[in-house]
């Protein structure tokens, strides 16, 4: 059987090249090849000894996800759509800004957790990417970006795992690609600036904290129970009490001193002053009364047809913002980008192949116009 190297962090790696008969710190150089220098031919590696290219040759391969489109935004945003085959198509984004470039990685084709807000959610679940087609996004997008701007240094300085699919229920495949975007032979991302965003897997919260801790978000959304079960369905298995708890867990073990809660604002349903209020009284009860260091991050939502849900209007949202903000808690409005390319926050859809609902599947299916990458 192939195996595709973008499967293996540095760890694996090493094991394969032992099952070649190798040394294991050949898997650094190819590692090295690979990541920093985007190689997918092993002719290409020219340090490589020739037998052991030879042996690669017939072994293994660097497979990437084939690009069906590249959308631009006038604001720079890039979005990619990607194969992953058998009718699936999953979403990764570029955001540039003036002090980093962040690219917002997609974890699932679909999603499970069916968030009411979100047009991934709608779609239903297909399947886990694996660990390799997580990080054949970066792959992809850092060494495009590199060859456009003409340059060797790293251009992607930002992951958030906050593209199609909950990343906690993919675990196994998330950590090992986590590991490839910190790895100094990798991408070297610092554990502050790779973010896995969460709906509220409780029990992977706490797997996380102890295997590979990097930053946290939690998409909150709702500041009492009975309606964060409407938002986001999984709050029915972990409500909010046990959430804020694995929240407070983390911080423990956590590379930032604070968890970002994100909070999609929506017209008339969460947006209230008394829903801010609540969240305030949310955060100070956590962690036994000692309060919950966090930041919260105010998310336009971008309607789309099936949700029957609309945008707050801003002065609402800077209302909402200014009750929070008199409480003491540090809170932001982030700006839409790449909203012209269906590329904003909850606007991913890619094209997932439904498993959970067969009846609708043909419904679900839409035609993707194959357009050549520039
Ligand atoms: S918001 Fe996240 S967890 Fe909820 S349905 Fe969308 S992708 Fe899934």
């Amino acid at each position: 059987m192939t195996a595709n190297l973008l499967d293996f962090d540095l760890e694996g790696l090493a094991g394969f090249c032992e099952t070649l008969g190798e040394k294991r710190f050949r898997a650094t150089q190819l590692f090295r090849w690979i990541h920093q220098r985007g190689a997918s031919e092993f002719d290409q590696m020219s340090d490589l000894a020739k037998s052991l290219r030879e042996k690669l040759r017939t072994r293994a391969c660097v497979q990437g996800l084939p690009v069906i489109s590249q959308s631009e935004s006038a604001d720079g945003t890039i979005k990619w759509l990607f194969d992953a085959g058998d009718g699936n198509a999953v979403e990764a984004v570029f955001i540039p800004e003036d002090d980093r470039g962040t690219l917002c990685v997609s974890s699932q084709a679909g999603c499970a957790v069916g968030c009411r807000f979100c047009s991934t959610g709608h779609q239903g679940f297909s399947r886990n990417l694996t660990t390799g087609e997580i990080v054949a996004q970066l792959w992809f997008a850092e060494h495009f970006l590199r060859k456009r701007l003409a340059t060797e240094d790293r251009v992607i300085s930002n992951v958030v795992m906050m593209g199609m699919g909950e990343p906690l229920q993919n675990y196994t495949a998330l950590v090992p690609a986590l590991k490839i975007m910190l790895d100094d032979h990798g991408y070297g991302l610092s554990r502050r600036r790779v973010t896995v965003s969460t709906s509220g897997v409780v029990p992977m919260i706490d797997r996380l904290a102890q295997e590979c801790p990097v930053a946290l978000a939690v998409s909150l959304h709702a500041p009492n129970d009975s309606l964060r079960d409407n938002l986001v369905p999984l709050n029915r298995k972990y409500p909010l009490s046990e959430l804020l708890n694995a929240c407070s867990r983390y911080l423990a073990r956590a590379p930032r001193d604070f968890i970002t809660f994100e909070y999609c604002m929506l017209d008339g349903v969460n947006d209230q002053p008394e829903h801010a209020r609540q969240l305030v009284d949310l955060v100070r009860g956590a962690a036994a009364g000692k309060g919950m260091r966090c930041k919260f991050n105010l998310i336009p939502f971008n309607p789309f047809p099936a949700s029957g849900l609309s945008r707050s209007p801003q002065p609402v949202v800077l209302a909402f913002a200014k009750i929070l903000g008199d409480a003491g808690i540090v809170t932001t409005v982030r700006k839409t980008r790449g909203d012209d390319i269906d590329a904003a926050c909850g606007q991913l859809a890619g094209d997932v192949r439904d498993r959970t609902r067969v009846g609708d599947r043909m419904a679900q299916q839409r035609t993707v116009m194959l357009q050549p990458v520039k």
